[in-house]
């Protein structure tokens, strides 16, 4: 058995046998890891409450033949204390950290830029300089954008003509009025300018927008999101909508 250290964010646990759980913790150099803590169910565990979801996590492992076992846990970020006493961060939390672990599919395949948003997500929702749900979708596009999934927002998806006129799932983004297929949504212009707002990380922009613009970017972000996915985030059910 080999010993290695890393640090993550824990995504969730299940219970194992009596008094174990199988934590499952996006790393940063290691990838997705899921680890065995003995005890941890016990309230004499040496773990505490640092093995819960949303927690930042200095971790030690012994690799296992099937899964590896957390030795040792110490807290480098407790945001889960922070997230539970708000609703609306709580469940724009949870959604981030169900997305993380959807779009990180393999177990110890590095994940550094899905790991930086995640932990850069969760950080901004904690500080609430911005709405709950706009860092939400800030999340979901960039950690899109990180899979390889960028919507479209400048151009055509279909032809590159700079002259847009709705957004539409299938066709990668927003689209022309000649490519754009039936049933497409046509959002307001605004609406795509949230969108290219969050998605370079531009704040004053996303900050200054109308809150019906930000209802219309959740409903296409959240769409596009699913269709990406194949299946729900079922955490989505329980984001507020504006
Ligand atoms: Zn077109």
């Amino acid at each position: 058995m080999s010993l290695y250290r890393d640090e993550g964010v824990v995504l969730r646990t299940q219970k194992l046998g009596e008094a174990d759980r199988i934590i499952t913790i996006l790393t940063k150099r290691t990838g997705k890891v899921r680890g065995v803590a003995k005890g941890v169910r016990r309230t004499t565990s040496k773990f505490g409450a640092r093995l819960e979801p949303f927690t930042h996590v200095d971790l030690q492992l012994h690799t296992g033949r099937t899964l590896d076992v957390i030795t040792q846990a110490e807290t480098l970020r407790p945001y889960g204390e922070a997230l539970a006493a708000d609703y609306p961060k709580y469940t724009a939390g949870s959604a981030m950290l169900e997305t993380a672990d959807r779009l990180t599919l393999g177990e110890k395949e590095p994940a550094l830029r899905q790991f930086l948003l995640l932990v850069g997500g969760l950080r901004t929702l904690v500080e609430g300089e911005h709405e709950a749900r706009l860092v939400l979708d800030a999340y979901f596009l960039r950690s899109l954008a990180v899979a390889g999934w960028a919507p479209a927002l400048e151009s055509c998806a279909r032809c590159s003509a700079t002259s847009v006129r709705a957004f539409a799932i299938v066709a990668g983004g927003v689209v022309c009025a000649a490519c754009r297929p039936a049933g497409a949504a046509v959002p307001a212009p605004e609406t795509i300018a949230l969108m290219i707002a969050l998605l370079r990380g531009d704040w004053p922009a996303a900050d200054a927008s109308e809150s019906r613009h930000r209802a219309e970017c959740s409903g296409l972000v959240a769409a596009y999101l699913q269709w990406h996915l194949e299946h729900g985030i079922r955490s989505l059910r329980h984001v507020e909508r504006v």
